[in-house]
């Protein structure tokens, strides 16, 4: 906590954000979220696409930049199907806003697609993102299989102090979260609907 709160000097409030994340990462993981491991036939329920979604994204499993305000997050898991069988090349495309809740919608800041390797795996770096609005803070994703249907939903941090008061939450798409030097660790299994 004192590496990762050191290290987003950015302000009280993003020093708070992970305070929060931190917090309620032992007490709620068991509770709000099976996402690490994949259950047949428990789907990672959709989520709004938002309107900030942008088309031609790079391919990119980093979206840190130098000087990038934050805490660092390694997000990590697997693409399953609804049998929990791997799903090597499926496509991932993530969004998010930055450490204080601003989208890049000019560019293709924190922004980036990537392919699962050859067990169904991802790796994204990035930082936690600020909420806005009324949002609290949130990664939006879409997942395909080759030649799948494409999942659009959207991921969130355990104990967020703002997660009950945004209608969109849910603690099915969680993720579990620890702490590391230098940051936290992320991880997250999607399921798709595909044999
Ligand atoms: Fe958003």
């Amino acid at each position: 906590m004192r590496t990762a709160a050191r290290r987003a000097d950015v302000g009280g409030r993003v020093v708070a954000v992970v305070a929060g994340v931190l917090a309620g990462l032992t007490v709620r993981a068991t509770a709000e979220g099976p996402q690490a491991g994949c259950t047949p036939g428990r789907l990672t329920p959709p989520a709004a696409e938002g309107p900030y979604y942008r088309e031609g994204s790079p391919r990119r499993t980093s979206l840190l930049e130098p000087g990038m305000p934050g805490v660092r997050l390694r997000l990590g898991g697997g693409v399953f199907t609804r049998t929990c069988r791997p799903v090597p090349g499926a496509w991932l495309d993530f969004w998010q806003a930055d450490a204080r809740g601003a989208y890049d919608l000019a560019g293709y800041r924190l922004r980036g697609h990537q392919f699962a390797d050859g067990r169904g795996r991802y790796a994204l770096e990035t930082v936690i993102p600020g909420g806005y609005g009324g949002r609290t803070p949130h990664i939006h994703v879409k997942v395909r299989a080759p030649a799948g249907p494409t999942l659009t939903t959207q991921l969130y941090f355990p104990g967020h102090p703002r997660n009950q008061q945004d209608p969109l939450f849910r603690p099915d798409l969680v993720v579990a979260l620890r702490e590391e030097p230098g940051g936290v660790a992320g991880s997250f299994d999607f399921v798709l609907d595909v044999d």
